[in-house]
């Protein structure tokens, strides 16, 4: 595993590599139940004015509001009430001069009244009503399209649709909206020691934990991933699951199987269909990339750590690309580091941290193989190819692993 001199390519090119490779799903149009998180594919202009017509914003009397300028607790207005509106009412009369109307919150104003007197002003009378307090013109009824008019952007495209955007999509009447699907993403493990968690080990086996740690991660930025079970490191085992996974995926991602052990199958199976090479990051200096069948296709390294962490640097950008998502890759904090450390040169190092508050601090060991300590932290630490070391105090850039972007 030594570096020997060989080429290694720079995170930022292998990134456009990536990039280059991969445009938005095509859209598609979903009941507003199933768009939550996902991104609008085209602007969403309002149908119908928000409110649909002039309604009242309290229970009260609809009212003339020249009948009522005078009205005092010491001289209440009397008006003789004619009837009652409530929220639903279809037909609804002029409201004649000198004449008030029971309505309640929601009913639609009837034609002629320019106020509405709430119940606390009055005596809450039926037949005739002592008002007590004078109302303004437009008092309590909310005016049609005064919230959304006809013809306004209601969301824009590449939007990601949360409770809000729903929420007003729905009162503007939209039942479905055009969306980039949930992207389908594979997740195949291989490596002969691998056992699936709850089973016995025996000699020489581990836990396969990338195919859960990648999964989750996949659904936590949004796409609905499908975990196949480890494969032996046999190469037409492994071509035989890709095969059979990548017409049900809109993105592949295998783990284990591209370093330079004897046995490292991926690569065997994958050498001239997709790029394998080092890139000058670490963890994770091994990675291949490509696009079987016009899927793209992310070949990881096999230790946990390096895995997780090409997740968020290669796949995230593409799985969030898919997605129609203008910004995909994840923004870098500025954060006072604790703890000094040094970092190998011409390597982008991404180190485990735990950050708070505008600070952040290493945790745990180097080892790529350590869960432990990855489950620690809520950060990565990017330390540039060329600094070799970061001194307490020191001002750096992190990755925040849980933020949303
Ligand atoms: P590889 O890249 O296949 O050489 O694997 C590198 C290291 O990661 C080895 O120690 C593997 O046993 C370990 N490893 C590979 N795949 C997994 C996995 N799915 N879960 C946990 N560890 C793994
Ligand atoms: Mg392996």
């Amino acid at each position: 595993m030594a570096d020997h001199g060989r080429p290694t390519t720079p995170v930022d090119d292998h990134l456009a590599r990536i990039l280059a490779a991969v445009e938005p799903l095509p859209p598609a149009t979903v009941p507003l139940s199933d768009a939550l998180g996902l991104v609008v594919a085209s602007d969403v202009v309002a149908a119908l004015p928000l409110p649909a017509f002039d309604n009242s914003a309290m229970d009260g009397y609809a009212v003339h509001q020249r009948d009522v300028v005078g009205a005092t607790p010491e001289s209440p207005v009397h008006l003789p009430v004619v009837g009652g509106i409530g929220a639903g009412a279809a037909t609804i009369d002029d409201l004649a001069p000198g004449t008030a109307v029971k309505i309640m919150t929601g009913a639609p104003v009837p034609p002629g009244a320019t106020a509405v007197v709430p119940y606390e002003w009055t005596d809450r009378g039926s037949h005739e009503v002592l008002i007590e307090h004078p109302a303004v013109v437009g008092q309590n009824i909310r005016r049609s399209g005064e919230d959304v008019d006809a013809g306004d952007l209601l969301v824009s495209a590449g939007t990601v649709l949360g409770p809000r955007h729903l929420g007003l999509l729905a009162g503007a009447g939209e039942g479905r909206v055009e969306v980039r699907p949930r992207p389908r993403v594979v997740i195949v493990s291989t490596g002969s020691e691998l056992r699936e968690p709850g089973q016995p080990l025996g000699p020489g086996q581990i836990h396969d934990a990338n195919s859960t740690l990648l999964a989750s991660a996949a659904r936590a930025a949004g796409a609905s991933a499908y975990r196949v079970g480890s494969v032996a490191d046999e190469p037409g085992a492994f071509l035989e699951t890709l095969q059979d996974q990548i017409s049900r995926a809109d993105l592949i991602v295998t783990s284990g199987g591209v370093s330079q052990g004897d046995f490292d199958v991926v690569k065997a199976a994958l050498r001239d269909r997709l790029w394998f090479g080092d890139v000058a990051m670490q963890p994770g200096k091994p990675q291949g990339f490509g696009t079987v069948d016009g899927v793209p296709v992310f070949t990881l390294p096999g230790n946990p750590v390096s895995a997780y962490i090409s997740f968020q640097l290669f796949v995230l950008p593409a799985l969030r690309t898919l997605q129609g998502r203008h910004r995909v890759v994840h923004p870098l904090r500025a954060a006072r580091c604790s703890k000094g450390f040094g970092s190998a040169y011409g390597k982008r190092q991404m180190v485990r941290a735990a950050y708070d508050a505008g600070l952040v601090a290493p945790v745990g060991g180097h080892g790529s193989h350590l869960l432990g300590d990855l489950a620690a932290a809520n950060a990565l630490i990017v330390v540039p190819e060329e600094t070799t070391e970061v001194r307490a105090g020191d001002t750096v850039q992190v990755l925040l692993l849980d933020e949303e972007f």
